[in-house]
């Protein structure tokens, strides 16, 4: 077979996005080439799991040669994209160039510190599994530390814990933590005084989860507040130098902790495409998820910014990247055909944030839903996407003991 007349599709990688084209693709006659930094697609939903130690990082993550290894017209290769030549149509690695017929940029983004060169120091982010997994160290070596500490103001400030962004990832975070403290940490250091520890979430705007309708706000708020959450709205960070986070308003916080939520931007790959690029670094493409000056590149999932029908940005969730993967692929089918390509339209599948281990904010069909129901309907649709057998059932049974017992065994320290 001359492999030189089938098309040849690049992906750059292999998110939610990039494995939803590859899969669109799996069963029409193109040559495949999935690229990505890591060897691994990330379940990024579930990541501020590993970094409150309740999810251990080969939970949420598998290796890209294991999910595709029935996929006979994909190759993965692992390594870092470094620059793209639309012109020529190849993509350069560190110490290879790859030719392209058709191009998917689906390389999603990372944490956004908006130039504050101190926050990014000092404070932690949960992006990937290197942060979460530095986050969870960094929390629990507080408690070991605060469990040995005579001052009383050193310990409060090691037991006092500072979340910046009250989106969903804030959220979550927040929540989460607070559950840990209470119904986990107290076992675990029964001689520590943990009514020295506080939660406290701050968010710059008049209310949490702001994208999501206000009865959904609303619930979140007292939920949160039901896990003693310490919540500060309308209150913006001005500093933080690793000892204490400083208030615009000019009061301060004694912390050694301070997690990140509030921002994000598109992947350091798409700063060096030279295109048009819009709010938050990302790419500004066509309906149809083309580049308009190159047809036969598409920028698809959190890299790319696509308006929906009130000339909003679609947010960065792994919902769109999914859709937008399917519609890649099937344009790129049309394109092989000869046909038109399609404009994109999202489908909203509806909204869900979790507040803690059985707490959370739904609206799916129209209808809100809050507490024990809204976190049902969240653990199974996140369970139906993580992807492979063995992983759903292990993460299941976590859940489910953790639950139950409210105890769970990866509270590890590792060296990084
Ligand atoms: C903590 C957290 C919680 C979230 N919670 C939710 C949630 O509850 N619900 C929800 O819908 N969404 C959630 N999201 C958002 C969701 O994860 C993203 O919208 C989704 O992952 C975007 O998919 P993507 O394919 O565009 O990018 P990603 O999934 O980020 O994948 C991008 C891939 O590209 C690779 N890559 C980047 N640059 C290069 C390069 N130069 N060369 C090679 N490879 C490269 C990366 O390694 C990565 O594998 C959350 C995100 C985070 C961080």
């Amino acid at each position: 077979m001359n492999t030189n007349k089938i098309p040849h599709v690049v992906i750059i990688g292999a998110g939610f996005a990039g494995l939803e084209t590859a899969r669109g693709l799996a069963k029409y006659p193109v040559r495949i080439t999935l690229i990505d930094k890591n060897n691994h697609h990330l379940f990024q939903p579930l990541l501020y799991q590993v970094a409150i130690a309740g999810l251990l990082p080969s939970q949420i993550a598998q290796p890209v040669r294991t999910i595709f290894r029935k996929q006979k017209n994909l190759a993965f290769q692992m390594g870092e994209v470094i620059s793209v030549d639309f012109a020529e149509k190849f993509v350069k690695l560190k110490g290879s160039v790859i030719a392209y017929d058709y191009l998917v940029i689906s390389a999603g983004a990372r944490t956004n510190f908006f130039g504050f060169d101190a926050l990014e120091r000092h404070g932690l982010q949960i992006k990937d599994i290197e942060t979460a997994v530095q986050t969870r160290n960094h929390l629990l070596s507080m408690f070991e530390q605060a469990s040995h500490e005579a001052d009383e103001a050193k310990r409060k400030a090691m037991l006092t814990f500072v979340i910046v962004g009250g989106g969903p990832t804030g959220v979550e975070t927040a929540g989460a933590l607070s559950e840990l403290i209470n119904h986990v940490m107290r076992k675990d250091f029964p001689r520590l005084n943990l009514s020295d520890a506080q939660v406290i979430l701050l968010e710059a705007g008049p209310s949490l989860i702001n994208a999501y309708p206000e009865e959904l706000r609303e619930s979140t708020f007292g939920l949160l507040k039901k896990k003693k959450v310490d919540i500060r709205l309308n209150t913006k960070m001005a500093d933080f130098n690793g000892q204490r986070v400083t208030l615009e308003d000019g009061t301060f916080i004694e912390t050694r902790t301070l997690i990140w939520t509030a921002g994000a931007k598109a992947a350091e790959i798409i700063d060096s495409l030279g295109v048009e690029q819009a709010g938050m670094g990302r790419v500004r493409v066509a309906p149809s998820l083309q580049l308009a000056q190159f047809p036969d590149a598409f920028v698809i999932g959190d890299a790319a910014f696509v308006v929906n029908g009130n000339g909003q940005p679609l947010p960065m969730l792994s919902t769109v990247a999914i859709q937008q993967g399917k519609a890649a692929a099937k344009n790129i089918r049309r394109m092989v055909e000869g046909k038109q390509p399609l404009p994109f339209h999202y489908k909203d599948p509806g909204l869900l944030a979790t507040v803690g281990r059985n707490a959370a904010v739904a609206r799916i069909f129209g209808i809100s839903f809050s507490g024990f129901i809204a976190w049902v309907i969240w653990v199974f649709l996140h369970i139906y996407r993580i992807i492979g057998f063995r992983n759903r059932i292990i993460v299941m049974f976590n859940w489910a003991w953790d639950y139950f017992f409210y105890d769970n065994q990866v509270r590890l320290i590792t060296k990084e």
